[in-house]
């Protein structure tokens, strides 16, 4: 019988750019112009840009504009550019004598003297009860994705920072009501959104520890600790929406980088090389300390550029 190759190893590439991000997207416009011949693997394009529900208000050259649309404006200039996509999910990326093999989830393994990690966050989960369960049957990490499935319903926010209120203030136009369960006793969300919060009706219930996610096959309640009381009370919502920061999606490089107490990955800020030389990393992936687009759109940038540098002195 004939045997199949565990991966199918495709072809060598000068630079392989984890991410379709904005850190990602810049680095493959960078790479591309410097003529590198350069593969961008991306799970899916926009990262954290098409979880956002409101307008972009501080990306230089565009005084509003909404995440998808900034994003789509990324894509579009990337693919004008001579790079091969792959929309993928990276699941190893391993050293070897002259560069790196990164494999897929879908079991293709390219090879590149060097790599770009750009793959940005991914929402923190809550840990409570009923939460994996209910994904995508009432609980959601995502406003922009799946606000409008909540039409004329009840839901909650979990998280009241300025991503907890901003979802709290879209899923308005949609819900019927609207509360924010915030675990601490004050809010942290910056006074705008708080006032228009307010204005809306949104309901904030602070010192509230969420503790099981109830329901049949869609979720119908949450149960929350009262942390003053100690009571514990339940809240008839049909709708979860997480909204408590983010984790770095680094699974892939664990041996290979050093991380922060928070995850992410160390780099050196001068050319972002990571510890692991011929290996690169930029945006919110990294303990760059600002996480902004503007900010990980540069940073790709710099990864691209010193990339360049490193295998035109290499080869
Ligand atoms: C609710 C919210 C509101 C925000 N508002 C603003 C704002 O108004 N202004 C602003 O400047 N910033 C804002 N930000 C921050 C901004 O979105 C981020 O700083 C920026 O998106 C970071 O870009 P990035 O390319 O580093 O990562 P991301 O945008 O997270 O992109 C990561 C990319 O990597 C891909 N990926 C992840 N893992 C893998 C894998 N294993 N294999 C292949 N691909 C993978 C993802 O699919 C994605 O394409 C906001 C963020 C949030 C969550």
């Amino acid at each position: 019988m004939k045997q199949f190759p565990k991966f199918y190893t495709k072809m060598l590439y000068d630079l392989i750019i984890i991410g379709g991000g904005p850190a990602g997207a810049a680095a493959g416009i960078y790479s591309a112009r410097r003529k590198l011949n350069t593969l961008v693997i991306a799970k899916s394009f926009g990262g954290q840009m098409a979880r956002k529900a409101v307008d972009i208000e501080n990306y230089p050259g565009f005084e509003k504009i909404s995440g998808l649309e900034l994003i789509q404006k990324f894509e579009k200039h990337l693919r004008k550019n001579k790079v091969d996509i792959e929309r993928d999910t990276v699941g190893k990326v391993k050293k070897i004598k002259d560069g790196f093999f990164v494999s897929t989830k879908s079991r293709k393994q390219f090879q590149a003297k060097a790599v770009i990690v750009a793959s940005g966050a991914d929402p923190r989960p809550l840990e409570a009860i009923g939460e994996k369960k209910f994904i995508g049957r009432g609980v959601s990490y995502c406003t922009a994705c799946d606000g409008p499935i909540f039409a004329d319903k009840d839901v909650a926010v979990v998280g009241g920072g300025n991503s907890g209120f901003e979802a709290a203030i879209s899923l308005h136009s949609y819900a019927k009501k609207v509360y924010i369960l915030e675990f601490n006793p004050q809010i942290i969300a910056d006074g705008e959104n708080q006032k228009l919060a307010e204005k809306l009706g949104v309901e904030v219930i602070t010192n509230a520890a969420l503790k099981e996610i109830r329901g049949g096959n869609f979720v119908d309640s949450v149960i929350y600790e009262d942390r003053k009381s100690k009571k514990l009370i339940t809240l008839k919502v049909q709708g979860v929406f997480v909204e408590i920061g983010s984790q770095p999606a680094t699974s892939f490089v664990k041996d290979l980088v050093e991380f922060s107490e928070k995850d992410e990955i160390k780099f050196d800020p001068r050319n972002n090389m990571t510890k692991t030389p011929g290996l690169f990393a930029a945006g919110d992936v990294t303990d760059v300390k600002w996480k902004q687009i503007v900010i990980a759109a540069g940073e790709g940038t710099k990864a691209a550029l010193s990339a360049y540098e490193y295998i035109i002195n290499k080869s």
